[in-house]
């Protein structure tokens, strides 16, 4: 492993951070979200979730990965969300021009275990389809018993145009 200590991009990051951190007051933000949301969103770079839904720093939990999958560490994070921290609502975001649609998970795998010589069980979750593959997360998510029964709704985001699409 190779450590980059100091890059161009992790030093801008360092000087915007003292920037953000001389013009802000945070020490009246409660912990729990004070809008009750959790959102689960793909983490693509084309969609700011706090700009898209209008959310201020305390408002929601946003929980991020590729493709905005439930996947099992997902359901941690709206577990933790919901039982230690009272949020009642839940949004899950997909958004057109995904990656998760430009793969596949076994060109991937076979592709790092060649390049690595390493093989590792991880599965990527590619899928072909966006709105099928909302729906498969909002069941996921709707039908876990540890999720509680709470408003869950499902949006497709167009990068295009900015705007949400509802997907029930
Ligand atoms: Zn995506």
């Amino acid at each position: 492993m190779t450590i980059q200590s100091h890059t161009t991009e992790y030093a801008r990051a360092l000087a915007e951070n003292e920037r953000y951190a001389a013009q802000i007051d945070r020490s009246v933000l409660p912990l729990p979200p004070g809008r009750k949301l959790a959102v689960l969103a793909c983490m693509d770079a084309r969609l700011t979730v706090e700009d898209v839904l209008g959310l201020r720093t305390g408002d929601a939990h946003i929980i991020r990965n590729a493709g905005g999958l439930a996947t099992d560490d997902a359901i941690r994070s709206l577990v933790i969300s919901q039982q230690l921290l009272g949020t009642e609502e839940i949004i899950v975001i997909e958004h057109t021009g995904c990656g998760m649609l430009t793969f596949h998970d076994d060109a991937v795998h076979s592709d790092l275990v060649e390049r690595t010589g390493q093989d590792v069980d991880l599965a990527f979750h590619a899928f072909p389809d966006l709105e099928e593959n909302l729906r498969l997360q909002l069941d996921r998510i709707r039908s876990h018993p540890w999720i509680k029964d709470v408003p869950t709704h499902g949006l497709m985001f167009e990068v295009e145009s900015g705007r949400l699409r509802e997907v029930l």
